[in-house]
């Protein structure tokens, strides 16, 4: 069954970013966000959560937009562009640290994100937005205990029924690193489906419990986005592309 592609996505602010991330290519601007979704509607396609995406015969011409670890910047600046155009997201948020900070990331030095807290999430999830789980505590997954799996798997998703009353229906998977062990307990845990990113060892394409998400980058093509759209990217990224390329200038 054809599946519309899942994107990913971590922050949208208007910039210039100060200070400036380690990670530029997680961060999207406002302007670049806007436009982007302009695309979208100007091309007739129509955004789903990833829990609708894995439904029965999704609709065809359609996208998901999936934004990873819940940051404030996501109520303050991707939404009400969401808002505006009448689409959707999922965002996948880490049940043990709402309120607080991306603790993982600082530990690797990238600057302080606040993360949304259980009013805001609640007050997203009214509006439309799937709130899904990205673990507990935000670990490797493959390196944790069973007991510990249980915990950031199974754990964040009864965290998240208790806050919003009905339990996530998809899992992400932190870093997008999944193997079989993580792969069991997402199932066994419940959910429905969950997602890893594209081109990571676990990742499988049509696999409902490991499914290749695509980055959406800063600074890229259209062309590029929309080949990502398209469903082609996979099969394009696996191209030697600058031969292909010097093969067309060839041809001039
Ligand atoms: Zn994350």
């Amino acid at each position: 069954m054809s599946r519309p592609p899942i994107l990913m996505l971590h922050h949208v602010e208007p910039g210039p970013l100060d200070p400036p991330p380690l990670h530029l290519n997680s961060y999207l601007t406002r302007a670049d966000f806007a436009g982007f979704l302009d695309d979208l509607a100007a091309r007739g396609l129509r955004t789903l959560t990833c829990a609708e995406a894995f439904q029965p015969n999704p609709p065809r011409r359609s996208v998901v937009l999936t934004f990873d670890d819940g940051c404030r910047c996501f109520r303050d600046h991707a939404f009400p562009e969401l808002q505006a155009r009448g689409m959707t997201a999922t965002l996948y948020v880490v049940s043990g640290a709402l309120g607080g900070t991306n603790h993982w990331d600082r530990a690797a030095g990238e600057r302080t994100e606040e993360l949304l807290g259980a009013d805001d999430l609640r007050t997203l999830a009214t509006a439309g937005i799937e709130i899904a789980s990205h673990s507990r505590h935000h670990r490797d997954l493959p390196a944790c205990s069973d007991a510990e799996l249980a915990e950031e798997i199974a754990g964040s998703r009864a965290d998240l029924e208790a806050l919003l009353g009905a339990p996530p229906q998809t899992f992400c998977y932190p870093y997008g690193h999944v193997d079989e062990r993580t792969h069991a307990a997402a199932r066994a845990a419940g959910y429905g489906a969950a997602v890893s990113i594209h081109a990571q060892p676990g990742a499988r394409p049509g696999d409902p419990w490991a499914w290749p998400r695509l980055i959406l980058n800063p600074g890229e093509s259209r062309f590029e986005r929309r080949l990502k759209l398209s469903g082609l990217y996979p099969l394009w990224s696996r191209l030697p592309r600058l031969g292909i390329l010097r093969r067309l200038r060839g041809r001039r």
